[in-house]
């Protein structure tokens, strides 16, 4: 377990490019989320469903990580055991900025990878920037069965959030980066960890900013070095 958890969200990703979703703009702005992103998106709209998909992982090709990307990457490096980065994102910026995929805790599924949708087989492919239906042509060539997007659709169940409660079991500095904070409650892990660090561009209604021992309302590649500051000085505490 973790004695610092670094939590992020689409906002850590927006200086790279990578549109947010509440702020939407790009992508987002063409495509109802009810209808691509919803737990039966690829029972009712799997055309448009994994167009949408598509779309997304193609513009994550020329997509390049930014200065907080590669701050964490540097201190994750540095301190493999004491740290836990943790995104909602989906996207490979991390990894472009060098950490291993497994280092990375995605908590809502990653981009580049599609799954078999048969259950009892569930097998996850990593296709890169292609198109689904590129990928063996769309069928899984274990079982037969169609793939669908390794992403995690609002009202399914979400696996991975076990594994961000265990990392905050003992957790000395929860520091949150770039999220609206409507999907995950951080309100009340800062509640519940020592210390906590939050850094948005703005403040988001949906997060009760008196909770955290410090607020950063600025871009995240202006306050990573700070935050930075903050980790070493916990982490080399004892
Ligand atoms: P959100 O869009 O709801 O909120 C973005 C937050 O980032 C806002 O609070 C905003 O103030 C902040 N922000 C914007 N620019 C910033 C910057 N330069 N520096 C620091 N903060 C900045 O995002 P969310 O809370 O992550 O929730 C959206 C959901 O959509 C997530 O579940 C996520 O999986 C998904 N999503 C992922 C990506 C991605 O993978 N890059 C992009 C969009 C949405």
């Amino acid at each position: 377990m973790a004695r610092v958890v670094l939590f992020s969200g689409a906002g850590i990703s927006a200086e790279s490019g990578i549109s947010t979703f509440r702020e939407s703009g790009g992508l987002w702005d063409r495509y109802d989320v009810n209808v691509v992103c919803n737990y039966d998106s690829m029972q009712k709209n799997e055309a448009i469903t994994i167009e949408f998909y598509d779309k997304r992982r193609a513009d994550l090709e020329d997509k390049e990580p930014n200065y907080a990307h590669d701050v964490i990457a540097d201190l994750k490096e540095k301190y493999p055991d004491d740290i836990a980065v943790i995104t909602q994102n989906v996207d490979n910026l991390f990894e472009k900025a060098g950490l291993k995929h497994e280092d990375v805790i995605h908590l809502h599924g990653f981009m580049t990878e599609v799954r078999c949708q048969n259950q009892q087989c569930n097998k996850i492919f990593d296709i890169g920037y292609k198109s689904l239906y590129d990928a063996h042509n769309g069928f899984c060539p274990r079982c037969g069965t169609g793939f669908r997007p390794n992403i995690v659709f609002f009202g399914e169940a979400v696996p991975m959030y076990e594994e961000l409660n265990r990392q905050i079991q003992d957790c000395e500095l929860f520091v949150v980066i770039g999220t609206s904070g409507n999907v995950v409650g951080v309100n009340t892990i800062a509640q519940y960890v020592q210390r906590s660090i939050l850094n948005n561009y703005e403040p988001s209604p949906a997060i009760e900013d008196a909770l955290f021992s410090k607020v950063l309302y600025k871009k995240a590649t202006d306050a990573i070095e700070e935050i930075a500051e903050e980790i070493e000085a916990v982490l080399e505490s004892r």
